[in-house]
């Protein structure tokens, strides 16, 4: 047997624990009115999961709980166990050989449920429970006065019960969860995507910082590459031309001494200025002799000239007279001679016209006198004229003297001049001696200044090397002593070189700057921890994304599955149903069939009126020569038969675990009680029958029958009973 045993304990009229066996096929329940059959039907349901208090009986939980009585305290909870056999595991999700399920609830209306004596979720239990076909709409528990209910409901209240009465409900389950997954997933994805666009905001701000970080990183890298390159050439260049220019500046001194030296020697050398002065002097001084030689000669020749005209005038004279014996005195001579000479010298160096012309007159007057004296006689004459001869004589020879002295003179100056060329020629030599030497000193002074301008540059050049050095080391954090080892060394490169690279830096260096250098740790591990949520949360969308289409599948796919099963279930149903309603009508026709109904949605703000369109179960019957269709039409007994047959050709399709019919038999006459007992053996071959009863009819159908009564406690007593005193008791 499936259903094992059902144990209440303070549940509604059972203050006491009370265990039902089911161990047949047909079990009833028989009691007078009001001793707590309909409360054992009601315990059935509350142990499944019945959630509807109306359905219970009850306006809250509480008032499940056996309320006392004045000899019997009232109990704190209630509780309801039901054991099913699961060896052959009917339940596929429970490993165990028994399902035990026990439903408790307590005072404050709180509910327990337990399976296998673990804490359970409801939901848990109803899964369970719609595995095996024991749906929530409890379609295998017909209530006392609930057996006409699926008549009485609503296209859509059966159509889900035949859901539940054909086992779909689990799928309906699933597709229901996966659709409040859907919903729920949909929430969360809302829900990221407005977490991802706050982080996105975040992370976008962050990663510009990071971007401008890591662009400076690789500038600083490549600074890095600039400064270790530019410093090792730079170190070079200053080291070579430092001991280059040094060097140089050393030797230009010492040239600059040397040249000094020599310049200073050159210049103490004045002979050649004293030999030429002397020189000067010696010529001027001979020039002085000579000019007095000349001015001699000259004398003597005009009175050389004088004395010539004197004799050639005698001459004439006695040429032209017999002056044989007469002639002029020499002494007369003489005297005017020196007057004539002395007017001369006296004016001769008068510019005055007048005073030479006076002279002239004169010196005529003079001549004129002895001129008009007569010469004594020519011996006279003659003796003259012996005295100029000598005199003449004598003045050639005077003249010969001054003009020998005058040779040597010359000859003198000659050698004075031609010393004076050779010192000259000499002082010129050492005149471009000098010059070259003022030329190569002011070279050599060029050179030195030169010098000089190159060392301040090295200078500046050492100056700036060091700055380099602690910019570089505030700027990308590197000591210089890191970047460089000393033993460097690299080929010599020239200025206009090095200065490129340094262009070079100072770019890097100005990029760097723009770009700002400085990122604290705190913002990258900001940015890690953010991009890392970023991707986390991006994830996380991917794959609720992911889940939607998968649950949209499994939803597609279980609908698919719930409307084959359905369809497939009504034309199972249809030919049992039609097959019981003509056993219990004897003729006739019955079916059901699915319909679409317009639903009117409520929405108060629009006032255009919305339908949806809803699936229902409609039924459809034709009593045997009655033109009865309508189901309102039908009698209470009618009514009855009517979902007996179409309950009862439900469980037949897929049968449940049990069933539990409350007085499901009330409005049968005998005939039909019979019919319906017929069917009640029929149906307990596929499934465990629980039938309260009063009726006679169906109590001989059962194998074992409970007898309750009422105790003086007001609480429910059961026992065993056979079949006649069950019919005593029932009555
Ligand atoms: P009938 O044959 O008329 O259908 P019945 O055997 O089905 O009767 P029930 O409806 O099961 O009778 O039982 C009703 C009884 O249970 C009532 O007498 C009621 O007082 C009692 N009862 C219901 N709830 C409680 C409760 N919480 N505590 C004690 N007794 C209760
Ligand atoms: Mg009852």
């Amino acid at each position: 047997m499936r259903l094992k045993s059902l144990t209440l304990k303070g549940f509604k009229s059972f203050s006491e624990k009370k265990d039902i066996i089911f161990n047949d096929k047909i079990v009833a329940v028989v009691g007078p009115n009001g001793s707590g059959k309909s409360n054992i039907t009601e315990s059935f349901r509350f142990v499944l999961g019945e959630q509807s208090m109306k359905i219970l009986r009850s306006k809250k939980g509480e008032n499940l709980i056996y309320h006392g009585h004045k000899n019997l305290s009232s109990h704190n909870n209630a509780s309801v166990k039901i054991v099913f056999n699961n060896n052959d595991n009917f339940f596929s999700t429970v490993s165990f050989d028994e399902l035990v399920l026990e439903r408790t609830v307590y005072k404050n209306g709180e509910n327990e449920y337990k399976l296998n004596n673990t804490p359970v979720r409801l939901k848990d239990v109803l899964e369970i429970l719609a595995s095996v076909n024991i749906g929530p709409t409890g379609h295998h528990i017909i209530s006392q006065g609930g057996a006409d209910r699926i008549l009485n409901s609503n296209p859509e209240e059966r159509k889900e019960m035949i859901e539940d009465g054909l086992g779909l409900k689990h799928l309906q389950y699933k597709k229901n969860d996966s659709e409040k997954k859907i919903k729920k997933t949909l929430e969360n994805i809302s829900k990221v995507s407005g977490l991802i666009r706050e982080v996105k905001i975040h992370l976008s701000f962050l990663e510009k910082q990071v971007s401008k970080h890591r662009r400076a990183e690789k500038l600083k890298e490549e600074l890095i590459k600039a400064y270790r390159y530019y410093f090792v050439v730079q170190k070079t260049y200053i080291n070579h031309w430092t001991t280059q220019y040094d060097n140089k500046y050393k030797e230009l001194q010492i040239l600059d001494n040397e040249f000094s030296l020599k310049i200073k020697d050159s210049r103490l050398d004045k002979k050649f200025t004293e030999i030429i002065n002397e020189h000067k002097e010696k010529n001027n001084e001979i020039e002085n002799k000579l000019s007095e030689l000349r001015i001699e000669k000259d004398k003597i020749s005009r009175e050389l000239g004088r004395l010539e005209g004197k004799k050639e005038h005698k001459n004439s004279f006695l040429d032209e007279h017999d002056f044989s014996n007469s002639y002029i005195k020499s002494e007369d001579i003489s005297k005017a001679h020196k007057e004539v000479f002395d007017i001369i010298d006296s004016h001769k160096d008068t510019t005055d016209v007048d005073e030479f012309k006076k002279s002239f007159i004169l010196i005529k007057n003079i001549l004129a006198n002895i001129l008009e004296k007569e010469p004594t006689n020519e011996k006279d004459l003659q003796e003259k004229d012996t005295d100029i001869d000598r005199e003449i004589e004598k003045k050639n020879l005077e003249i010969v003297n001054i003009e020998k002295k005058e040779s040597i003179l010359l000859e003198e100056l000659k050698e004075i001049q031609k010393s004076q060329d050779s010192v000259i020629e000499s002082t010129q030599i050492k005149e471009k001696q000098m010059l070259d030497l003022f030329a190569q000193k002011n070279k050599n002074d060029r050179d030195l200044s030169d010098c000089n301008r190159n060392n301040d540059q090295i200078k500046r050049d050492v100056f700036e090397y060091d700055q380099e050095k602690n910019e570089c080391e505030a700027l990308i954090g590197h000591t210089y002593d890191s970047l460089i080892s000393d033993s460097i060394e690299n080929d010599l490169l020239g200025r206009e070189k090095i200065l490129s690279f340094k262009k070079n830096l100072e770019r890097l260096k100005i990029r760097l700057e723009e770009i700002g250098v400085g990122l604290d740790e705190s913002t990258l591990e900001e940015y890690n921890k953010t991009k890392e949520r970023y991707d986390f949360l991006q994830k996380e969308i991917f794959d609720l994304k992911e889940s939607i289409a998968i649950l949209k599948d499994t939803i597609s796919r279980l609908q698919k599955e719930i409307d084959e099963k359905f369809k497939k279930g009504i034309s199972s149903i249809n030919k049992e149903f039609e097959k019981l309603f003509n056993i219990l009508f004897g003729g006739g026709t019955a079916s059901i069939k699915l319909v679409k109904n317009q639903k009117k949605i409520k929405d108060d703000e629009d006032t255009e009126q919305k339908f949806e369109e809803k699936m229902g179960i409609d039924i459809a019957i034709s009593l045997p020569q009655k033109k009865v269709k309508e189901l309102e039409q039908l009698s209470g007994g009618e009514r009855s038969l009517v979902s007996i047959a179409l309950l009862f050709s439900l469980s037949q399709i897929t049968p449940p675990a049990f069933m539990v019919l409350d007085e499901t038999d009330a409005a049968l006459d005998e005939a039909n009680s019979k019919k319906y007992g017929d069917m009640l053996e029929a149906m307990s071959k596929k499934t465990q029958l629980v039938v309260v009863t009063h009726n006679r009819e169906t109590m001989s159908r059962a194998n074992v029958i409970y007898g309750l009564s009422m105790d003086q406690n007001g609480s429910s007593t059961l026992l065993s009973v056979r079949f006649e005193d069950a019919v005593k008791i029932a009555k």
